[in-house]
């Protein structure tokens, strides 16, 4: 009998965990190495769309993910000072068209629930990552004990400053997009019968607001985004100070601006933006998620791609035991353009969100309703190529090796 594939995980994040427990499904060992000492629960709110739950479906999460998460009626985008509605999905329709909902839940409770499924011994905490290399027949992990980690294949789930793409590709140049984030979370009884169960985004000149509930409806979890020249720091745990914030949408709906005075507190950073990568995998070394393709959020796809990647990677892997390097570039052939065509299309939506003069508000409102209008008829047919994808049915046996 073949002997199973030997897999090193660098980072526990969402990625790293969604590839952990894909592989061990398909029969592999695999090690996590995380250099938190613990998996705790930090962030916000994530948006899972189609994609992302039929992605977990094949992991055998989805029904987990919706009972831990929030299902949201559907969508709805509204004005940023009058409160007119510009666009409304119905997630039923998503049901029909993608076969599958849109829901949200807590950062930190995907992970705990990714976890749950990757046994004690294959998580290895405290375990910083310096550098990688791909020896002829192997990928080596060291770590900042000095200790190092041999398997047939090390994937780099390390984020967005990941020290895996450093050490094989080289250090990348993010540049500032000039946009900066508040997120915070609020407890639904602060806002009681004051916030549809909907998903929704508030879209202004120069910044929009999303807000939504996780938790089962317990937390409703709102990002507030704004072009700024003055903060650039790239770190999800910078706290945020109320009065600024308040200050800068003051002249905002009030049924918005409500959820901020209850909110007590607050996180911020600043965006940065990425060119796709033009490789992923070297030899025995390979890329997932944010390491591999950190995107703008204006698309909701950063945690669903990941897991679209995990799936993906371990199918590749699977039928192909005997080939990793060639598995690694059939994964990267199936992955990246899709991946790319995302990150390019998050950059364009957020310029579509922030547009400044009233005309041209006006005229992409105008077409939204439009295409709306035609839409009652056809769905939202911009966005198919990224929800109706199925990671789980992926021929990967298509690409040559
Ligand atoms: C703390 C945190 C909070 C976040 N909050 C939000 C949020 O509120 N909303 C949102 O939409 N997205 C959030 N994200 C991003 C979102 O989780 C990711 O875009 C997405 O899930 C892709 O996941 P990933 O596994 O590729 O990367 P990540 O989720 O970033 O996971 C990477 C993991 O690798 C670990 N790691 C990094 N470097 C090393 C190393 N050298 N050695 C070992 N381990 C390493 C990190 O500690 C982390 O656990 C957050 C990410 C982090 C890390």
């Amino acid at each position: 009998m073949a002997r199973s594939l030997r897999i090193g995980v660098i980072g526990g994040g969402i990625g790293g965990l969604a590839a952990a427990r894909a592989m061990l499904m398909r029969g592999m060992e695999v090690v996590v190495f995380e250099q938190a000492s613990g998996l705790i629960e930090f962030g916000g709110g994530l948006v899972l769309t189609p994609n992302a739950l039929t992605a977990l479906r094949a992991l055998g999460l989805e029904e987990r993910a919706l009972a831990d998460g929030f299902e949201s009626t559907g969508q709805v985008v509204r004005s940023w000072r009058s409160g007119r509605v510009i666009l409304r999905n119905s997630f039923e329709r998503y049901r029909a068209l993608f076969g599958a909902t849109s829901a949200t839940i807590h950062r930190g409770d995907m992970q705990k629930l990714l976890a749950a499924f990757v046994p004690e011994s294959a998580l290895r905490l405290a375990s910083r990552c310096t550098e990688v290399e791909s020896r002829p027949h192997a990928g080596v992990a060291h770590f900042a004990d000095g200790s190092e980690f041999e398997a047939d294949v090390v994937v780099g789930a390390d984020g967005i400053h990941s020290a895996v793409r450093s050490s094989v590709f080289g250090p990348q140049n993010p540049h500032f997009t000039g946009l900066m984030c508040w997120r915070g979370l609020v407890d639904s009884r602060r806002l009681p019968g004051l916030v549809p169960p909907e998903q929704s985004a508030w879209w202004g000149p120069h910044g929009h607001v999303v807000h939504y509930y996780v938790r089962r409806g317990e937390l409703l979890n709102w990002v507030a985004h704004i072009e700024t020249d003055s903060w650039t720091e790239e770190s999800w745990s910078t706290p945020g100070y109320a009065p600024e914030l308040r200050a800068t949408y003051k002249h905002w709906n009030h049924q918005l601006t409500r959820i901020f005075e209850v909110t007590e507190h607050c996180y911020k950073w600043a965006l940065y933006d990425r060119e796709p990568l033009r490789e992923w995998s070297r030899g025995r070394v390979t890329l997932l998620g944010d390491s591999a393709h950190a995107m703008l959020p204006y698309l909701a796809q950063g945690a669903a791609q990941s897991i679209e990647d995990a799936c993906v990677l371990a199918a590749v892997l699977a039928d192909a035991p005997e080939e990793p390097e060639a598995a690694l570039k059939r994964y990267e052939g199936l992955r990246l353009p899709r991946t790319s065509r995302i990150q390019l299309g998050a950059r364009e939506r957020g310029r579509i969100n922030h547009l400044s003069s009233r005309w041209s508000r006006f005229r992409r409102d105008a077409s939204i309703a439009c295409r709306n209008w035609i839409g009652a008829k056809t769905g939202p047919q911009d966005l198919a190529w990224i929800y109706g994808y199925d990671a789980g049915n992926v021929p990967t046996g298509e690409l040559a090796a």
